[in-house]
C-alpha cells in the first residue's frame, strides 16, 4: 500500500525530528500534500495509526493541508487550478500545460511535540 510506506517515513522523520528538539512524545503533525501525490487521506490516516504505533508519535493528531494542482499555461500567460482530474490540459484554453506549479507537495510541515518536564506534570 502507497500510503504505508509514506506513513512509515513521516513518522520516522517526526520521531527523529522530535528527539532532536528534546521531545518525548509527538502530539500533532501537520502535512502538506499535493493533488498529484495520489494519497488517499482515509488510507493515510489509518496508515499512520498503524506506522505510529509503539513510536514517539503514538496518538498524535495528524493534520492533512491539500494543495490543489495548479499549472502554468503558456498560451494563456496565467497560472491555472486543475480542480477537475489529472489532465495537465489548460480549463480556460485547452492548450496542454506541462508546467506545473504545485501540485507535488508531500511534506511534513510542522510538528508538535512534549518535552520530558510537560510529561511529567
Ligand atoms: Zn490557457
Amino acid at each position: 500500500m502507497h500510503e504505508l510506506s509514506i506513513a512509515q517515513c513521516v513518522v520516522e522523520e517526526a520521531c527523529e525530528a522530535a528527539s532532536r528538539s528534546g521531545g518525548v512524545r509527538v502530539t500533532k503533525l501537520q502535512l502538506r500534500i499535493g493533488a498529484l501525490a495520489g494519497i488517499v487521506d482515509e488510507a493515510l490516516r489509518f496508515s499512520f495509526e498503524v506506522a505510529a504505533e509503539g513510536t514517539a508519535c503514538q496518538g498524535a493528531a495528524l493534520v492533512i493541508e491539500r494543495v490543489e494542482l495548479r499549472v502554468m499555461c503558456k498560451h494563456c500567460e496565467q497560472s491555472r487550478a486543475i480542480s477537475d482530474g489529472f489532465l495537465l490540459v489548460c480549463p480556460e484554453c485547452g492548450s496542454p500545460t506541462p508546467d506545473i506549479l504545485a501540485g507535488q507537495e508531500l511534506e511534513l510541515t510542522s510538528l508538535e511535540v512534549q518535552s520530558h518536564a510537560a510529561a511529567d506534570s
